[in-house]
C-alpha cells in the first residue's frame, strides 16, 4: 500500500507513464533499458545508452513485464509492481532523480516485492535436517564442488612430492 505522502505522486501522470513505460521495456540484468537491432539478419538487444552497441548476452536480456529478481533465478514470473530500489521518502519524493529514473526502477512480482522490503538478505544456505549446511542454488553447489576437488588437487601434489 502506498504511504499517504506518496499519493499523489503515484496518481501522476508522470508516474504513470514512466512505470508503464518500464514494465513493457525489455530491460537487462541490471534494470537497464534494451533496444534491438538487427545484425546480419538476426535481432540483438543493445543498452540504449550504449553508443558501442554492444550486443548484450541472451542470458541477460529480461522480456517485457516480468520480475527481474525471479529471471536471475531462472524463472519468468509476471510482474505487478515497479519497485524503487532507493525507496520512496518524505524527503526524495520530489527528486524525479530517485522517483522517476529508469535506473531506480525494479519490475517484481508480488513475492519478491515482498521480500525485498522485509529487510531480509538473500539466504545463500539452508540446513538439512541434521542441521547441516546445504547449499542454496546449483551455483554455490558447483563452487564449493571445484574447490574441494581444488582442495583434493593439492593434496594429491603434496603427497606425491613427499
Ligand atoms: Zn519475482
Ligand atoms: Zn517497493
Amino acid at each position: 500500500m502506498a504511504q499517504s505522502f506518496a499519493k499523489g505522486f503515484y496518481n501522476s501522470h508522470a508516474w504513470l507513464a514512466s512505470r508503464k513505460r518500464y514494465l513493457d521495456a525489455v530491460v537487462d540484468t541490471s534494470g537497464n533499458i534494451l533496444v534491438s537491432k538487427e545484425r546480419d539478419g538476426d535481432i540483438v538487444y543493445v543498452r540504449k545508452d550504449d553508443p558501442n552497441e554492444t550486443p548484450v548476452p541472451s542470458e541477460c536480456v529480461i522480456p517485457p513485464r516480468m520480475c527481474e529478481r525471479c529471471f536471475k533465478r531462472g524463472e519468468l514470473t509476471p510482474a505487478k509492481v515497479v519497485h524503487h530500489i532507493e525507496h520512496i521518502t518524505p524527503e526524495n519524493i520530489d527528486d524525479p532523480h530517485v522517483t522517476l529514473r529508469y535506473a531506480n526502477m525494479q519490475r517484481l512480482c508480488q513475492d519478491c516485492h515482498a521480500f525485498v522490503h522485509s529487510g531480509q538478505t538473500e539466504p545463500r544456505v539452508t540446513f538439512d535436517e541434521n542441521g547441516n549446511v546445504v547449499p542454496k542454488n546449483e551455483s554455490l553447489q558447483s563452487m564449493i564442488e571445484r574447490l574441494t576437488e581444488t582442495v583434493d588437487e593439492s593434496r594429491n601434489i603434496y603427497r606425491s612430492k613427499r
